[in-house]
């Protein structure tokens, strides 16, 4: 077979074209992502071969090497993971296979300035070389097959693949530097774009170099680390490739439980909402290892969807390693470290919504949307989700809890109001709301879609139902106004407690 040609399909020609063209502020995160792809293979081929143990055999450290070529002008990251046929070739770098990604292109303007933010919180991967190439070589073997093939590309709409020669499994990631970008060239300039990104990679990255070799990284996984021994990049940037992600973590929550069930987590809660939030998979990303053996990244049985906004990682010190993904999904251990997990999240939550309210609030806006089907979804823990949704109401502008609500409802109020539409603020201004603005009967103002979902399926709220207020303006007679209790209560109680008064009733 000789050289074959093809075309980029249309998204990725349209990501490289932005890639090509932005003025990307952090070029050298390219070594970053590609370092990232070789760590990622590695583990891939390490739980392929507890199955099928002949995969490693002769060769069974995993290693990423880093090596470059003044003359030639090359920067090389080769690792010895589970490769690439031709097949995995065209489908991995030719396409983006990750869901959303036509939405997500749909999305870009063609304002270089607004196109790079998406971008960033898409990440383009491996087509970020093409930052600093003229020309990309991979040259990939998988583990178990013979053949070896060449992927080469400058990035420009197409790219060949023909036969190639490595004696070994893995992939080797030729980077020809474009002119200017000679700073990659520089040994030490690797090493320490290596120990600010990549240091949390647990395999060995070595620099090699004409006469010496050189292990970059501490090359133990980070969350086997004490907690004291990790600064909070190193955090970050383990968020940064466990997640796919490129913003800094809201929330960081690495523990360890031991007793019947031992296992450590590592979970990250982003600060802004991921592309990928809303689409129909609602698929949780947490990855899944057992003893340090990366499992799987598609573990329904980890994390609940309405939990789907976490990042990082679960390692858990019982489950079996030697049995399929299949099986573990129903091993009820899982079940049990699932249970763990989302009580110990709801409670980080709690801990933030009770003492930094404001803080809270970044997180309510980005996920409080996806929490709330736990409502609906989660019977167990809905008091808990209950106790840390926030609410907007028309007595203001910031979030209230629906204790809060209830504590300050109006003598002979019976219900919880509510009206649902897509704008906080027209809704807030809508005439249905009139004799509620009048009495100073405060309304929650849902705006989610599931909020459709979970009112219903609550039906009340420490036994005060919830009611449309379309629905209730006849009860508008029963409840004493705001003004009226205010005057009576002033009268009778002069020292009455502020706090418990609603803020003045805002349109
Ligand atoms: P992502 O890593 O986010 O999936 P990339 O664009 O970086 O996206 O890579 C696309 C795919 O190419 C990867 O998912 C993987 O399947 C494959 N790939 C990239 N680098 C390697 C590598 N060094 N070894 C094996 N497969 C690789």
């Amino acid at each position: 077979m000789g050289t074959e040609k093809f075309t980029f399909e249309a998204e990725v020609g349209k990501i490289l074209d932005i890639v090509a063209h932005s003025l990307y502020s952090h070029k050298e995160i390219f070594l970053r992502e590609l370092i990232s792809n070789a760590s990622d293979a590695c583990d891939r081929l390490r739980y392929a071969a507890l199955t099928d143990p002949g995969l490693i055999e002769g060769e069974g450290d995993f290693r990423i090497t880093l090596s470059v070529d003044r003359k030639a002008r090359t920067v090389t990251a080769a690792d010895n993971g589970i490769g690439m046929s031709r097949a995995d070739l065209v489908e991995n770098l030719g396409t983006i296979a990750r869901s959303g990604t036509q939405a997500f292109v749909e999305r870009l303007s063609g304002d270089s300035k607004n196109d790079m933010a998406l971008i960033g919180q898409f990440g383009v991967g491996f087509y970020s070389t093409f930052m600093v190439a003229g020309k990309v070589e991979v040259l990939t073997r998988k583990a178990g097959e013979t053949e070896a093939w060449l992927w080469t590309s400058d990035g420009k709409g197409e790219y060949t693949v023909s036969e190639g020669a490595r004696e070994t499994r893995g992939t080797t990631v030729t980077v020809h530097l474009a002119k200017g970008e000679d700073e990659f060239l520089d040994e030490e300039r690797l090493g320490g774009i290596v120990k600010t990104y990549s240091d949390h990679i647990p395999i060995p990255i070595v620099l090699k170099g004409a006469d010496k070799e050189e292990t970059l990284n501490q090359a133990s996984a980070l969350w086997t680390r004490r907690k004291k021994e990790i600064s909070s990049q190193q955090y970050t940037e383990f968020y940064h490739h466990v997640g796919h992600t490129f913003d800094d973590p809201w929330l960081t929550l690495h523990n360890s439980v031991e007793g019947v069930l031992s296992y450590t987590n590592l979970l990250f809660i982003p600060s802004t909402q991921p592309f990928d939030l809303f689409l129909p998979e609602r698929k949780p990303q947490v990855k899944l290892y057992v003893k340090r053996v990366f499992i799987t990244d598609d573990c329904e049985g980890l994390v609940p969807g309405y939990l789907r906004f976490l990042r990082g990682i679960v390692d858990s010190e019982d489950l079996p390693l030697n049995i399929s993904r299949e099986m573990l999904q129903r091993d009820p251990r899982l079940a049990r470290i699932r249970s763990g997990l989302v009580k110990r999240v709801l409670a980080e939550l709690k801990k933030k919504a009770d003492k930094k309210p404001d803080d809270y609030a970044t997180f309510w806006d980005n996920f409080g949307a996806v929490l709330k089907e736990g409502l609906y979804e989660d019977r167990e823990n809905r008091d808990r989700i209950l106790a840390i949704s926030r609410f907007h109401t028309t007595a203001g502008d910031g979030l209230v809890s629906l204790d809060t609500y209830v504590d300050r409802m109006l003598d002979g109020q019976q219900a919880i109001y509510t009206i649902s539409g897509e704008d906080g603020q027209s809704l807030r201004q809508s005439p249905q709301l009139e004799g509620f603005a009048a009495r100073g009967v405060e309304v929650l103002l849902l705006t989610d879609p599931v909020d459709e979902f979970w009112v219903p399926a609550l039906g009340s709220y420490r036994d005060k139902p919830f009611k449309s207020a379309t629905r209730g303006g006849a009860d508008l007679g029963k409840i004493t106004a705001r003004e009226d209790a205010e005057k009576a209560g002033k009268k009778a109680k002069r020292k009455r407690k502020r706090s418990r008064r609603p803020p003045t009733w805002r349109a």
